[in-house]
């Protein structure tokens, strides 16, 4: 029997390699478990080979295979090629065990805006994974996949990852291509990587990143290295007051980032206080405007033409409106309309070119800060899974899910959630951002940490 539950990516490949077990079995441990927790909006059949499975979050296109993006609009669209990331996850032999559920087009922080119902959180089905990318974080919490890549454009790798008591990167902006992902904010998105170990998360990062010629924003990027640290002497933390004494962070999360933070200094890390002034303050701000403004660009191509839907109009204008009105869920349309107002002739100095600014403020406030520091901490998110339903009304309390993960986005920074304790029994998440290109640091300090803990990463309700 496998055990799916704890297998890393890194032990299916020794026992793969040493014939332990073959490549179908493997694939069929993870395909034949039952998804109860709707982490998948799409399983595949095996397609043969001996690589190891993976999961995909529906945003991201898959030649041949259904990518809605957690929409209605996108409900029969089939791509006709890969994104990069696929390709190069297919160039390793990964194979697809299917594509998992998001917020639709990647907007939410609780999986509840996918137009095909929520994805639960495997430590309590009755709470959210997280969102947008639930459906991944849950999968590798649940057994359902090894790892898993997500997209990241205001924290919806990390968040989840925090939620789900999995382990999750965002990329520095340019390291990972968007060459074949559904678009939501460009200036922001970034595909990256879940997995239950950082080693895994550094594996899977090495693999789908590096320059790519169908984006131009990509870059080539340093070797990545697989950490086997054991200590954190000469490494630097700061530890900005902003982000861990926000108003909303429960007692609960604070505790168990503040131990981490403990047993990092007695690793040997050099441990200090430091501020953001204005980047905590001004950045939801700045990314609800930035954010829907790309948004509504992006999504104007969804006319009923080109993709997926299209509902029946007496003209190519009604057509386009009914399709639309049909098509897109209330968060969508609400991102819309304030990305087309903020970025009307009007306002759009006004509120566009000022986010802008302040984006631009934010960006070197951290620069300053890595002068002094090699990574800063932080809670990932400002609470623990939440029940389903408690936000779904109330979108500004959806919204500051993300205030602790947006800062360091904005400022185009990498950011990696692990699991640092549990608080009411669900699993807390710590943030560890540093300056451009510095994933392997990250990494090493983040692989430490992870042994010092010892987090069980299976849901206690599952063991
Ligand atoms: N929750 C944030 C939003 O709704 C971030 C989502 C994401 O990173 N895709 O925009």
């Amino acid at each position: 029997m496998i055990d799916t539950l704890r297998l890393t990516a890194e032990e299916a490949k020794r026992l793969l390699d040493a014939r332990e077990i073959s490549g179908a079995e493997l694939f069929a441990a993870y395909a034949e478990r039952d998804d109860d927790l709707h982490a998948f909006l799409h399983r595949c059949g095996d397609p043969g080979g001996d690589g190891i499975p993976i999961a995909i979050k529906d945003v991201i296109g898959t030649k041949g295979i259904p990518t809605t993006a957690g929409s209605r609009i996108l409900e029969n669209y089939v791509p006709v090629y890969d994104a990069t990331v696929v390709e190069r996850c297919k160039a390793h032999g990964l194979r697809i065990l299917g594509k998992t559920n998001t917020d639709e087009f990647a907007m939410g922080s609780s999986t509840e805006n996918s137009a095909f119902g929520p994805t639960r959180n495997p430590w309590d089905p009755a709470r959210v994974p997280g969102g947008s990318g639930g459906g991944s974080a849950a999968a590798v919490a649940a057994g359902l996949a090894p790892w898993a890549l997500g997209s990241d454009t205001g924290g919806s790798i990390k968040q989840p990852a925090a939620l789900c008591g999995t382990v999750g990167l965002r990329p520095t902006y340019g390291t990972v291509s968007r060459f074949g992902v559904v678009a939501f904010a460009s200036s922001l998105d970034q595909v990256g990587p879940v997995a239950k170990t950082v080693r895994d998360c550094a594996w899977l990062y090495a693999v789908i990143s590096g320059r790519d010629a169908h984006d131009a924003t990509t870059v080539d990027v340093p070797p990545v290295e697989l950490p086997d640290g054991e200590d954190l002497r000469g490494v630097r933390i700061g530890v900005p007051r902003q982000l861990n004494e926000a108003e909303g962070i429960e007692p609960g999360v604070k505790a168990a980032v503040d131990a981490a933070i403990a047993r990092a200094a007695a690793l040997g890390a050099a441990v200090e206080a430091c501020e953001l002034p204005l980047s905590v303050d001004y950045g939801l701000a700045c990314y609800y405007l930035i954010a829907p403004a790309e948004a509504s660009a992006n999504l104007a191509r969804y006319d009923g033409v080109r993709y997926g839907l299209r509902s029946p109009g007496a003209d190519f204008g009604e057509m386009v409106m009914a399709t639309r009105r049909d098509g897109f869920g209330d968060e969508v349309k609400r991102r819309i309309m304030i990305g087309t107002y903020a970025l009307s002739s009007g306002y759009y100095d006004a509120y566009y070119g000022t986010a802008q600014k302040v984006r631009t403020v934010i960006r070197r406030e951290h620069e300053a800060l890595f002068e002094r520091f090699d990574v800063l901490v932080s809670p990932t998110s400002p609470t623990v899974a939440f029940p389903i339903g408690e936000k779904a009304a109330d979108p500004l309390a959806m919204y500051l899910s993300d205030v602790l993960t947006i800062p360091s986005n904005l400022a185009g920074l990498p950011g990696l959630s692990i699991p640092c304790g549990l608080s009411g029994g669900l699993p807390v998440g710590l943030q560890l951002v540093g300056p451009p290109f510095s994933e392997n640091r990250l990494f090493a300090v983040a692989h430490v940490l992870e042994q010092a803990l010892g987090f069980d990463v299976v849901p206690e309700r599952l063991r």
